[in-house]
C-alpha cells in the first residue's frame, strides 16, 4: 500500500521542537512525501481516457464549479482522488495563473473538450485584477473594472468546464515522456498535486523588482516566506512579521491571524490616512490598492499588531532559522528589532519583474526574466506554454494576453490531438 501523502499541516504534530526547525523538517519531508506520492501514485497509472482502469480511494465530480447545462463537462480524463488532505488532480492542461492568459487559454481548451485546471493563487492580485478600469479591451465599456472583466472571463472558462482552485505553485516537475506517461508535467501546491499532460505558465509579472532585504535570501525557507497560505499554519501561536502595503499583503496577514500568536504588520506607507482618505471620499473612484472592507478586518483583529510608516531593514536570523526582523520608524533615525519566527515579505507595491520562482530551471528564461516561448507559445520543453506577461514582453496589454491564451491553446489542442495543422475554433458555413 503506498498512498502515504501528509498534508503540511498533519506535520504540525512533531512534538518539541521548535516552529522553526519544524518549518525546516515539514518541508524537507514534505518534499519527499510528495514525491514518493507521485511515484507511488504512478503505479496506478494508466493509458489517457482509461479512467475506469483506476482504482482511486474517493472520487469527486471532475467541477464543482457551475457550468452551462447546455455545454460539455470536464472530459473523462479528469480523475481525482484524495490522499490524507492532498487532493491529486489529474488532467489533459494545467494551467498556473488565472489572469487574462490563463482564463483564455482555458476557454479554449476546455471547449477543445481538454480537461482543464487553473490552479491560481490569488484571484485579487493579478494585473488585470488590480486595474480600476479597462479603457482598451475591445468591446468592454470603459466603466468595467479589471476585477469585474477577469470574473467574466474566468466565468466564461467555468462554463466550458474549466476547474479552477485557489492554489499557490510553489513547484514544477517535467519528467520525460517515454510514451507511457504523458501525464508527466507535475504541478506542486500545498493542497493539489497536479499531473497533465500539458502544462501553460500564466502567472504574470508583478513579481518584485526590488532587490532582497540582507537576510531575506539567507533565510528563505527557514523563517522567510512569500506564501502565507502555504506556510502559515507552521507558526501556530508564534510570533510573526509581514512587511508590505499591497492588497495581497493584507490578505495574507489576515490570513495569518488565525495561526499566529502576534502578527506584526509593518508598512512603509501610511495605511491608516489612506483609509481614512478613502471612507471620507466615498463616492470617488480610486484605483484601488486594497480594499477597505479586508484592511479594517485586520486592524480590528486583536493579535495583529500595525507598524505604520515603518521600513523593514533585515531580516536577522541565526541557525535555527529567523530571530527577528530590524525596523526603523520613516524620518527617525533609531532602529529596532522586533523578535519573530517568520517573515512574511510582500515588498511595497509590487513590481514588474516576471513570476518564475516555481519555475527552478525547468524551462529557459532570457536575460530579463520572460520565459522564452516560439510563435506557438512552447517554452523550451515540449508541452510547457508560457502566456501573457510571465514572458515578459513589452506588450504588456490585456488583449495581448488573452490573445497569448488562445493561441497557446491551439497549439495545445493541436499537440495532445496529434494532429499536423491547427484546428480553428470556429466552423466556415
Ligand atoms: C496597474 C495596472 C494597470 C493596467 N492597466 C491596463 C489597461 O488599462 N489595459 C490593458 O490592456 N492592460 C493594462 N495593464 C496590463 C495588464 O493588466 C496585463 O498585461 C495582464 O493582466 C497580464 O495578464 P496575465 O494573465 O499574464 O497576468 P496577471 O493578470 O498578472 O495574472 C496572473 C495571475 O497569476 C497568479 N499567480 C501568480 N503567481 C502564482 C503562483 N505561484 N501560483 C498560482 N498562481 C499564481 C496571480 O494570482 C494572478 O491571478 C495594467 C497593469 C497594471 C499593473
Amino acid at each position: 500500500m503506498c498512498l502515504v501523502s501528509i498534508h503540511p499541516q498533519a506535520m504540525l504534530s512533531e512534538p518539541s521542537s521548535t516552529s522553526k526547525s519544524r518549518q525546516r523538517w515539514h518541508w524537507s519531508i514534505f518534499f519527499s512525501v510528495a514525491l514518493a506520492t507521485f511515484e507511488c501514485a504512478s503505479s496506478f497509472t494508466q493509458q489517457p481516457n482509461s479512467a475506469t482502469s483506476i482504482s482511486y480511494r474517493h472520487r469527486h465530480p471532475p467541477s464543482t464549479q457551475s457550468r452551462s447545462t447546455a455545454e460539455p463537462a470536464a472530459s473523462s480524463t479528469t480523475h481525482l482522488f484524495m490522499m490524507g488532505e492532498m487532493e491529486e488532480i489529474e488532467c489533459d492542461v494545467a494551467i498556473v495563473g488565472g489572469g487574462p492568459a490563463g482564463c483564455t487559454c482555458a476557454l479554449y481548451t476546455s471547449r477543445a473538450d481538454l480537461s482543464t485546471v487553473i490552479l491560481d493563487k490569488n484571484p485579487a492580485v493579478g494585473a488585470l485584477a488590480i486595474t480600476s478600469h479597462i479603457a482598451n479591451y475591445p468591446g468592454v465599456d470603459r466603466s468595467m473594472s479589471g476585477a469585474d472583466l477577469l470574473d467574466q472571463m474566468k466565468t466564461q472558462a467555468i462554463q466550458y468546464g474549466t476547474r479552477v482552485e485557489r492554489a499557490q505553485v510553489f513547484m514544477i516537475e517535467i519528467k520525460d515522456d517515454d510514451g507511457d506517461n504523458p501525464y508527466n508535467k507535475i504541478v506542486y501546491t500545498p493542497d493539489y498535486l497536479v499531473k497533465a499532460r500539458a502544462l501553460v505558465l500564466a502567472t504574470g509579472a508583478m513579481g518584485r523588482s526590488l532587490p532582497p532585504l540582507p537576510g531575506e535570501e539567507k533565510y528563505l525557507g527557514s523563517g522567510v516566506s512569500y506564501c502565507a497560505t502555504c506556510d502559515g499554519a507552521f507558526y501556530r501561536d508564534s510570533e510573526v512579521a509581514v512587511y508590505g502595503a499591497t492588497g495581497e499583503a493584507i490578505e495574507e496577514a489576515l490570513f495569518l491571524t488565525k495561526f499566529a500568536s502576534t502578527v506584526h504588520w509593518i508598512t512603509p506607507i501610511d495605511v491608516v490616512e489612506q483609509l481614512e482618505k478613502k471612507r471620507s471620499m466615498a463616492n470617488v473612484e480610486f484605483n484601488e490598492w486594497f480594499d477597505p472592507d479586508v484592511l479594517e478586518d485586520l486592524l480590528d483583529k486583536p493579535n495583529v499588531k500595525h507598524w505604520n510608516k515603518v521600513r523593514m531593514l533585515s531580516v536577522e536570523g541565526d541557525t535555527t532559522g529567523v530571530t527577528g526582523v530590524k525596523v526603523k520608524k520613516i524620518s527617525q533615525d533609531e532602529e529596532e528589532i522586533i523578535p519573530v519566527e517568520g517573515a512574511f515579505i510582500y515588498g511595497a507595491g509590487g513590481g514588474s519583474k516576471p513570476i518564475t520562482d516555481f519555475v527552478q530551471g525547468a524551462v529557459e528564461l532570457d536575460e530579463t526574466g520572460g520565459v522564452i516561448v516560439n510563435a506557438d507559445m512552447e517554452t523550451s520543453k515540449k508541452g510547457v506554454f508560457a502566456i501573457g506577461d510571465i514572458r515578459n514582453t513589452p506588450y504588456k496589454q490585456v488583449v495581448v494576453a488573452a490573445a497569448d491564451g488562445c493561441i497557446a491553446a491551439m497549439s495545445i489542442e493541436k499537440f495532445l490531438k496529434g494532429r499536423k495543422i491547427i484546428k480553428v475554433d470556429w466552423v466556415h458555413r
